[in-house]
C-alpha cells in the first residue's frame, strides 16, 4: 500500500474491504443472467441425511427453515455433486476422517422475500437520497434479492468440513454464516494460514464438482442458480477474451426460485421427519428401489413374506400393518448410504451399487470381490443374497477394434458409470495410470459409437444391448458378478430389539426363497405307466437337501416331515373322470428337477404338465 496514507487503522481496513469487495457479484450482474431453463428446473429436491459419515445436513447459524423442513433440502444434482466432493475430499490423506456438512440449503422464497423487505425498509430509511438501484445493491450485500437469490432455487449451499474422528469442525477463521465480520470474505487476510488453507481446499473440492464459489462468504457455493451461471459465463469470457459470445452460448441458470408451497409436498413427507421421529414401538426400516428393475421383485418378496404395505409405492414411506416394518422408497444409488448412515436399518440393492458405494466411502482405495479385499470401515453387512437382478459388470470393446487382451487397453479411454470399481479393476491389473476413465451416467454402451471412448465397463445381463451396439466382451471378463442383496446396518443388527425383528423378517424371506425353488406340479399320464412315473417322481424326494439347509424353516420342515400326501416328492395319483385309462398325478418338486425329467416323462406319454407357485402350507398336527 505504498504511496497511500490513511488517517486511521479503521480507514485502512475499510479501504481494504472495499478492494476485496470489488470481486463480489452485484445484483445487477445477476439480473442480466438469463432465466432458468424450464427443463432443468423440473429437477426434484433431495433431503440430506442428518447423520452418517458421508455428506450430511445440519442447520447451524441460520435456522429459519428448520421448523418447515427438519432436514436440509437441495436439488438432486446438488446432492450428487456434494457426495462426489465428499468422496474426493476423503481421498486426500489429511481429510480422510472428514466429511462435508451442509449447514443451509433451500430457503423458501417466502422467507427470502420477507427478509428482503425488512432490510430494504431499514436501508431506505438510512439512505433516503439514494436511487432505487443503489439501494437494491446495498440491500443485496446483506440479503440476496429474491428474484436472483440462490438458496430459494435449492442450488445454493453453505458448507463446512467436520472431522468425525476429532469430533470438531475444521478451523475456517470464522464460524459458518457469521456475517458480523469481514473475515468471512474468502480472501480475508486477517485469518490464520491454517484457516486460509482450509478455505482454499474446500473451494477446490467444491469447484472441481462444478460448484461456483462466492467471495463474500467462504462457506457459500452454488450450482445451477444465477450466481453459478454468472460465474461460469465470466470464466468463459475470460478464456476467450477476444471472441464475441453469442446470446445462445451464454450460460443460463438451471433452476428457478421456488415457493415453499411448490415443494412442500416433499418437505412434509415422512421422509423428512424420519430421523426426528421418536417411536414408542421398535420398528425397522427397509430401503428399497423406488422405481426400477429391482422394484417389482423386491415388493413381491415382501408380499410373499406376508408383509402388507399400507401405501402404494408412490409414497416415500409405506408402513406394514401387520409387521413392525417401514419401507422407504428411494433411488437405488442412495440405499447403501442410507443403511451405512443408519437412516435405514436394512436395504435391498444390487451388489454392483453396494460395492461401488462402499469402495467410494473407504478411506484410500477399497477393493472388491475375489481378487479384492476391502480395507476401510463399513457400517453395513450383507445378510442375504436374494437371487434376483442377476447381472455382471463386464468390459466390452467394439467388435471392429481388434482388441483382444487387457494390455490392448493401454493409452485408451474406458467409459463407465462405475468409476470406483473400474479404478480398482485397473489398479489390480497394473493399468491405473495407463487407461483414462470417462465418467458417464447413462447410455454407456453408445460411448464407443460416438468415439467418446474406446471401451466400456457396464452391467451386462443378456448381452443383447452389447450386440445391438456392435460390442463384444473382452476376454469374457467379469469384473463383478452381481445380484440383489439384503444389507443391514451393523448397529441395528446388534441392537437386541431390532435383531429380533430382523430375524423374523429373514425367516420369512428364507421361507419364500426356499418355497420359490419348489412347485406344485400336476400332470396327466396314461394309467399303464403309473408305477414307472411314480418311481421317477418319488426318486426326487430331496430330503437331504432340506435338512442340510440352515434356512429351512418351520413350515417347510413340517412339509418334509409330515408323512402325508402333501410331503415333497410324494406323488398323489387321482383318477381322471371320464378317462379310465388316464391318471392325474400331483407332486411337489423343484422346478429345476422338472426340467431335468421332462424328456423321460415325455417318453412315458405324460401330457399337460401344469406347475404352480407354492404360497405356503398350514399343517394341523
Ligand atoms: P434408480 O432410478 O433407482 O437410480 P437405476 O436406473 O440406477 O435406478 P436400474 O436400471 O433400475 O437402476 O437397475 C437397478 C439394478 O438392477 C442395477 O443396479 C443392477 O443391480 C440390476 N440389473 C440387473 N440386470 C441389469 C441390466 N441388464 N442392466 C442394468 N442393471 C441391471
Ligand atoms: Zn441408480
Amino acid at each position: 500500500m505504498a504511496g497511500t496514507s490513511y488517517n486511521s487503522k479503521d480507514q485502512y481496513i475499510h479501504e481494504k474491504d472495499m478492494k476485496l469487495r470489488q470481486s463480489f457479484v452485484l445484483c445487477s450482474h445477476l439480473m442480466s443472467v438469463e432465466d432458468a431453463d424450464i427443463e432443468t428446473d423440473r429437477e426434484g429436491f433431495h433431503a440430506l441425511p442428518d447423520m452418517g459419515i458421508g455428506v450430511i445436513g445440519k442447520y447451524r447459524a441460520l435456522r429459519d427453515m428448520e421448523s418447515a423442513t427438519p432436514n436440509i433440502i437441495v436439488r438432486e444434482s446438488v446432492y450428487k455433486k456434494l457426495c462426489a466432493a465428499d468422496r474426493a475430499m476423503k481421498k486426500r490423506p489429511e481429510y480422510q476422517t472428514c466429511q462435508l456438512v451442509v449447514t443451509y440449503g433451500y430457503r423458501s422464497l417466502e422467507i427470502q422475500t420477507a427478509l428482503w423487505n425488512q432490510i430494504y425498509e431499514q436501508i431506505k430509511m438510512e439512505y433516503p437520497e439514494e436511487s432505487e438501484n443503489e439501494i437494491r445493491e446495498i440491500v443485496h450485500t446483506k440479503i440476496a434479492y429474491p428474484e436472483v437469490a440462490g438458496h430459494p432455487t435449492g442450488g445454493a449451499v453453505d458448507v463446512v468440513i467436520y472431522d468425525f474422528e476429532k469430533e470438531a469442525f475444521l478451523d475456517f477463521g470464522t464460524e459458518v454464516g457469521d456475517l458480523t465480520t469481514t473475515d468471512a470474505y474468502y480472501q480475508s487476510d486477517a485469518v490464520s494460514e491454517t484457516a486460509k488453507k482450509h478455505r482454499a481446499d474446500l473451494r477446490e473440492f467444491m469447484c472441481k464438482q462444478g460448484f461456483a464459489p462466492y467471495d463474500g462468504e467462504w462457506w457459500h457455493f452454488s450450482y445451477g442458480d444465477r450466481e453459478w451461471a454468472y460465474y461460469y459465463q465470466r470464466r468463459a469470457e475470460r478464456q476467450r477474451p477476444n471472441e464475441e459470445i453469442l446470446p445462445e452460448e451464454r450460460v443460463k441458470a438451471l433452476y428457478r426460485q421456488k415457493k415453499f408451497s411448490q415443494i412442500s409436498e416433499i418437505a412434509h413427507s415422512e421422509k423428512y421427519r424420519l430421523s426426528k421421529e421418536i417411536k414408542e414401538e421398535t420398528r425397522i426400516r427397509l430401503a428399497v428401489q423406488k422405481d426400477g428393475r429391482l422394484t417389482e421383485e423386491t415388493l413381491s418378496i415382501l408380499e410373499r413374506s406376508g408383509i402388507e404395505l399400507t401405501r402404494g409405492k408412490r409414497g416415500f414411506l409405506s408402513q406394514a400393518g401387520n409387521f413392525p416394518l417401514d419401507v422407504l422408497f428411494v433411488r437405488d444409488d442412495d440405499i447403501p448410504n442410507l443403511v451405512e448412515a443408519g437412516v435405514a436399518d436394512l436395504g435391498i440393492v444390487g451388489q454392483n451399487v453396494y460395492w461401488e458405494n462402499r469402495s467410494a466411502g473407504a478411506p484410500g482405495s477399497g477393493i472388491v470381490g475375489e481378487n479384492f479385499s476391502w480395507a476401510g470401515k463399513s457400517k453395513s453387512v450383507i445378510e442375504r443374497e436374494l437371487g434376483f437382478g442377476k447381472c455382471f459388470l463386464g468390459l466390452a470393446v467394439p467388435k471392429s477394434s481388434g482388441m483382444k487382451a487387457l494390455k490392448d487397453l493401454v493409452g485408451k479411454r474406458i467409459a463407465t458409470s462405475y468409476h470406483n470399481l473400474t479404478e480398482q479393476f485397473l489398479e489390480v491389473h497394473g493399468l491405473k495410470d495407463q487407461v483414462e476413465i470417462i465418467d458417464i451416467a447413462g447410455s454407456v454402451e453408445v460411448a464407443p459409437l460416438i468415439n467418446y471412448a474406446d471401451a466400456i465397463i457396464d452391467l451386462v445381463s443378456t448381452g443383447s444391448s452389447l450386440k445391438q451396439n456392435n460390442l463384444i466382451l473382452l476376454n469374457n471378463i467379469h469384473i463383478l458378478d452381481s445380484q440383489s442383496i439384503l444389507i443391514s446396518n451393523r448397529v441395528s443388527g446388534n441392537d437386541r430389539e431390532k435383531r429380533k425383528i430382523i430375524d423374523r423378517l429373514l425367516e420369512r424371506i428364507d421361507s419364500y426363497l426356499l418355497a420359490k425353488k419348489y412347485k406344485r406340479v400336476v400332470m396327466n399320464a396314461p394309467a399303464v405307466n403309473r408305477a414307472e412315473i411314480c418311481d421317477i417322481l418319488a426318486g426326487l424326494a430331496d430330503v437331504k437337501d432340506l435338512s442340510d439347509d440352515d434356512s429351512c424353516n418351520e413350515e417347510l420342515r413340517a412339509m418334509r416331515d409330515c408323512q402325508n400326501p402333501l410331503a415333497i416328492g410324494i406323488p398323489v395319483v387321482l383318477p381322471s373322470y371320464g378317462f379310465e385309462n388316464w391318471d392325474t398325478i400331483q407332486v411337489i418338486m423343484k422346478l429345476s428337477d422338472l426340467w431335468r425329467i421332462t424328456p423321460e416323462l415325455k417318453k412315458l406319454r405324460v401330457c399337460n404338465i401344469l406347475f404352480y407357485d407354492i404360497e405356503g402350507l398350514i399343517n394341523f398336527e
